[in-house]
């Protein structure tokens, strides 16, 4: 059989282990951390650092085709990578998702809606950005924020300095604050041979800049519902993408409005592991291994609860409902806001 190469050892990587496991395949985690959720249930862990050249060719000298659970790989890797293996998703996609900037800028140019934007890297960047734009606005760094991190709310000018002191010298985007109802995202996936499946949009709320619950279905009118699909695949094909999509949306009286796109398996699509027959991890791993997709029908509403640092231990309580499907990452400590696991409750029949 063959096997998959996967960047990221975390939970992300672990349930796309664990689906490619289920398909037949061999799984080899790249992963700096010794001890990490993929490493407890992957074939192989070739534990190194992203600069070790040495250890990048012999992960990709040993696998068939490449995958992420991460979008912020280095770029050096990256080239050593794809002299060897091919890595799906692409290239390009990784480029363009890596920074908010492009990201944005690749959007607007499909046509599509983004808060306003500018970039700022210094504070005369900023005062100008703030004049165009307005208050209330969200300051965050370019690359590499997740969660929440690298973000400050301006409410009004003088909350400026304090946010730019936040960036902590790094590039930085200022977005315009989206008045939004509620938050949706959808799950979409492309084959090798360009067929698109998406699954249907969820409902996300955040606490703390954290998703906390996803759930299904979302309250939306069938042509929102169409919308967010449509525009989904809009930005799958544009990319020539292969494998699965996270696409975060702003539900607004003036349409969907697009937050940010990641191109991996996504926390806000962990409900389909219940939902749905084909799960969004075996989907990435057929799109990734150049097998059919699965149909993304959604057979059960479904409601996705984080369990983030102490919430874990809410297990044994959540147990005790038999439609209560558990979901967790075997991480050894609750720090605050790591998370921990997930449960989906099933709500009944979709
Ligand atoms: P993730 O873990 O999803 O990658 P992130 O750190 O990239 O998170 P964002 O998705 O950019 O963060 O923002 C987190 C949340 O903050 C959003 O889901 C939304 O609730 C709120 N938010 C972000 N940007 C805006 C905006 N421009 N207008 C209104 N709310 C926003
Ligand atoms: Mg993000
Ligand atoms: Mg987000």
């Amino acid at each position: 059989g063959s096997t998959i190469g996967i960047l990221g050892g975390g939970q992300l990587g672990r349930m796309l282990s664990v689906a490619a496991a289920r398909l037949g395949f061999k799984t080899c985690i790249f992963e700096p951390a010794g001890d990490c959720p993929a490493s407890h249930v992957a074939n192989f862990h070739l534990q190194a650092a992203y600069d070790d050249e040495a250890a990048l060719k012999r992960f990709a000298d040993s696998v068939d085709v490449i995958t992420y659970e991460f979008e912020n790989i280095p770029t050096s890797a990256l080239d050593l990578l794809e002299s060897l293996t091919p890595i799906r998703p692409n290239r390009r996609t990784l480029a363009v998702s890596q920074d908010r900037l492009t990201e944005k800028a690749f959007l607007n140019g499909l046509g599509l809606q983004t808060a306003p934007f500018a970039a700022v890297d210094d504070e005369f960047d900023l005062a100008e950005a703030l004049t165009e734009i307005g208050a209330p606005a969200i300051l965050k760094t370019r690359r590499f924020g997740y969660d929440g991190k690298g973000q400050a709310r301006i409410k009004s000018a003088q909350d400026a300095p304090q946010a730019l002191a936040d960036m902590a010298g790094n590039a930085a985007i200022l977005e315009g604050f989206v008045t939004f109802t509620h938050e949706i995202s959808v799950i979409g996936a492309r084959g090798l041979n360009g067929d698109v499946a998406c699954f249907d949009p969820g409902e996300n709320v955040h606490v703390d800049g954290i998703l906390h619950t996803t759930t299904l279905p979302a309250t939306l009118t069938s042509s929102q519902q169409m919308d967010a699909v449509l525009l989904t695949a809009k930005i799958l094909n544009a990319l020539d993408y292969v494998g699965v999509m996270g696409v975060e949306l702003f539900v607004t009286a003036k349409g969907l409005v697009v937050n940010e796109i990641a191109p991996r398996v996504h926390n806000s699509g962990h409900w389909t592991q219940n939902g749905c027959a084909i799960d969004q991890f075996e989907q990435h791993i057929r799109a990734v291994a150049g097998w059919p997709l699965g149909d993304g029908q959604r057979h059960s509403n479904v409601e996705m609860l984080n369990l983030i640092g102490d919430d874990v231990d809410r297990i044994p309580e959540l147990a005790k409902d038999g439609k209560v499907a558990i979901h967790l990452y075997g991480k050894a400590q609750a720090k605050k806001g790591r998370k921990m696991g997930h449960v989906n409750r099933i709500l009944g029949p979709a």
